[in-house]
């Protein structure tokens, strides 16, 4: 069967997501790569059209892509988001920061532009696969799983010493430092939480986190009638990656298939909210809503970078960040312009709290 080429821009080709991208894509010939950016590494050659740094929508005018793969790390990625679903254009799209900073702008966007919204995190691809099909009515919950990342089952006593390399080090997935960093604190879990109210226009009281340590079962979504579907799977990027790049075809992936007669068990204990504040933190962002979800992320970026500088100890990250939502307004915004407004006075006091902590 002849299948019409899609043409592919990648943005942020050179990270965790874009690097598991561009092995995907290399393995379609149907889908074609016409661009690729990066924040500050060279990448020359990788595509037709490349940028590194700049203005990412500028290369998204002169690329006409059919597909946008956002796989920029934080706020960074808002531009694109809103250019592509403006457009209706679809929208592949790791960088949860857009979506859980802009979201009404976003979806708004999205419902104007009527295009593809494909979830590339992957809790949000399998409950994406779950609710595929179902009426919003027949819904009772969404079960969002955490892995609990390094630091799962210590005290806050032991966490008081722990060094950047100690918080990069993640049991199940292999990711960038910035959300490497963000499943230590589980504020990964607190971004995913705003992304899934978006995502699936669900409230926060229907939102359910639960620690997951082999990371296997990625989502489960609750029915009105007591069934609940699950999505298993190793975990493994280039599956909801490929998912999205291939939707609705489904492609082969080269992941081995699930073993469940090797003896697979599966546990799941409620998240330690206590040492762990930082998912307590967002979901009151996203329950106040308006720019406190925009703050939350703004906070965490400027802590987790002074974390990684050795500026900040790991307990500050939480510090900092509830301390900016404390200060800032929080109220609702207009445009991406007050967005963008913000999201630097977030910064600014993100960065005195991290100079005081
Ligand atoms: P990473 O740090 O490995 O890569 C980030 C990429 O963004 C790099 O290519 C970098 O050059 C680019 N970038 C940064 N600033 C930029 C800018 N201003 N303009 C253009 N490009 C810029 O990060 P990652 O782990 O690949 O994560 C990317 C996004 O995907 C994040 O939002 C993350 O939360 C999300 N995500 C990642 C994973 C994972 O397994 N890595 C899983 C789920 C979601
Ligand atoms: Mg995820």
């Amino acid at each position: 069967m002849h299948r019409p080429v899609k043409r592919i821009a990648l943005l942020g080709a050179t990270g965790s997501i874009g690097r598991q991208s561009l092995e995907i894509i290399s393995a379609h010939p149907e889908l074609e790569l016409v661009a690729a950016a990066s924040g500050s590494q060279p990448i020359d050659g990788l595509a037709p059209l490349t940028q590194v740094g700049g203005n990412l929508t500028d290369l998204l005018e002169r690329a006409e892509p059919d597909l946008v793969l956002n796989a920029v790390v934080g706020f960074a990625g808002l531009d694109a988001t809103l250019w592509t679903l403006e457009r209706g254009i679809a929208l592949a799209l790791a960088n949860k920061e857009s979506l859980v900073v802009a979201g009404e702008l976003a979806i708004a966007a999205w419902e104007r532009g009527g295009g593809l919204l494909l979830p590339v995190d992957s809790e949000h691809s399998a409950a994406f696969q779950c609710l595929e099909g179902r009426s919003r009515e027949s819904v009772d919950t969404l079960v969002l799983t955490a892995s609990g990342g390094p630091f799962r089952g210590k005290s806050r006593d032991e966490l008081v010493d722990v060094t950047p390399a100690e918080a990069l080090a993640h049991p199940t997935w292999n990711m960038g430092p910035k959300i490497s960093v963000d499943s230590a604190t589980l504020a990964n879990k607190g971004l995913e939480l705003i992304e899934a109210h978006f995502l699936f226009d669900l409230p926060y009281d229907r939102i359910e986190v639960v620690v997951h340590p082999s990371s296997i079962v990625h989502a489960l979504i609750r029915f009105r009638d007591g069934a609940v579907l699950a999505h298993l799977g190793y975990p493994d990027m280039r599956v909801p990656i490929s998912f999205a790049l291939t939707y609705p075809e489904r492609a082969a992936t080269p992941i081995p298939q699930l073993d469940l007669a090797g003896g697979l068990t599966l546990e799941f204990t409620a998240p330690d909210l206590e040492t762990f504040p930082m998912l307590a933190l967002a979901r009151r962002a996203g329950e106040l809503g308006g720019t406190n979800p925009c703050v939350f992320n703004a906070a965490n970026e400027v802590a987790v970078a002074a974390f990684l500088d050795g500026r900040l100890p790991f307990l500050g990250i939480a510090e900092v960040v509830a301390e900016t939502l404390d200060a800032a307004d929080g109220a609702a915004p207009r445009d991406r312009d007050e967005l963008v407004e913000a999201d630097a006075e977030a910064r600014r006091l993100a960065e005195r709290g991290v100079g005081v902590a």
